[in-house]
């Protein structure tokens, strides 16, 4: 079985910024690791490489420094690591991203049997690469899977939906999103990272290796354009009271009572 994993490179949570002017998210001096669900979903690859043979490719589309990301997916155990870079593919929105990815993807040697991605990112978290993947490459998808099990040549997934736990048979080639409850990810052995890190090749693909045009990629292939970036209004009032507990305690009960979230008999009681 051929699986191909999309991994992004995202910022580590704390250190996310905003740039308002340019209202995009500043990538650069800010620790990154592999977006934690594309780290899930590449376990589940790994797995079902483990029991059905075949070879794990990972894929991203992100600058120079996200090969660390594709290093660290190597150390995991895939066998290849392809980067999609370019200068030509900055501001692209996810639609433009999912065509890259799209891309590349028909220009494997081979086409996969199984593509795997994240459900959503921590960083711009749309959840649209995966759908819009299986869309361009016209391929069923099912989203936000929880258990994968292998029969012949489809797969059995089990997917939570609207609070229902629903099982699905997906014949290949498909594209599933992956849920954080899928499976535990490991600790990256730190030969393999040494391995990986030193000596491990990483394919490199442009805008023209792609064969696409200027206007396909970028923001000219991007169908979406960021007009405001506000941060959510706060909905709590942060307000600080001190003193001694039962100061605390009277203050928190008239304060509720007050809202009309507790009866004065209640509160009393
Ligand atoms: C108008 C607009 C302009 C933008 N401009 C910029 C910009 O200038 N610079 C910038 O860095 N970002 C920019 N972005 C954000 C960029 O489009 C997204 O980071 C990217 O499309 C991925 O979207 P997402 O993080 O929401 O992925 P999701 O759809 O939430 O990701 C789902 C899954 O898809 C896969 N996936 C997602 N992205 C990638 C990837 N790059 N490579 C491999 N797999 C992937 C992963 O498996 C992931 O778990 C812009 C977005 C918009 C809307």
């Amino acid at each position: 079985m051929n699986i191909v994993v999309c991994i992004k490179q995202v910022p580590d949570e704390p250190g996310i910024r905003i740039d308002w002017e340019r209202m995009t998210l500043i990538r650069e001096g800010v620790e990154s690791i592999i977006n934690p669900l594309d780290r899930v979903a590449l376990e589940a690859g790994l797995d079902l490489r483990g029991r059905a043979g075949g070879l794990v490719t990972v894929l991203s589309m992100g600058p120079l420094r996200s090969e660390e990301a594709l290093r660290e997916a190597l150390a995991a155990g895939a066998d290849h690591a392809i980067l999609l870079t370019d200068p030509a593919f900055a501001g692209s929105d996810t639609l433009a991203t999912s065509h890259v990815l799209a891309r590349a993807i028909l220009r494997l040697g081979s086409f996969p049997d199984l593509l795997l991605c994240g459900v959503q990112t921590i960083d711009s978290d749309t959840g649209h690469v995966g759908p819009q993947i299986a869309e361009e490459l016209n391929l069923p998808q099912v989203c936000g899977v929880q258990e994968i099990s292998l029969e012949g040549d489809s797969l059995v997934v089990e997917r939570l939906s609207d609070g229902f736990l629903e099982t699905v048979r997906v014949s290949l080639p498909a594209l599933v999103s992956v849920n954080r409850e899928l499976c535990p990810v490991r600790a990256l052995p730190l030969g393999a990272l040494e391995t990986a890190f030193s000596q491990k090749d990483i394919t490199r693909w442009g805008r023209e290796e792609l064969g696409l045009s200027e206007e396909e990629v970028g923001f000219k292939g991007s169908a979406t354009r960021v007009q405001r970036l506000l941060p959510p209004a706060p909905t709590r009032k942060g307000r600080v009271v001190s003193g001694s507990p039962h100061l605390l305690v009277d203050h928190a009960t008239r304060t509720l009572e007050a809202l009309g979230i507790l009866d004065e008999e209640d509160g009393h009681s």
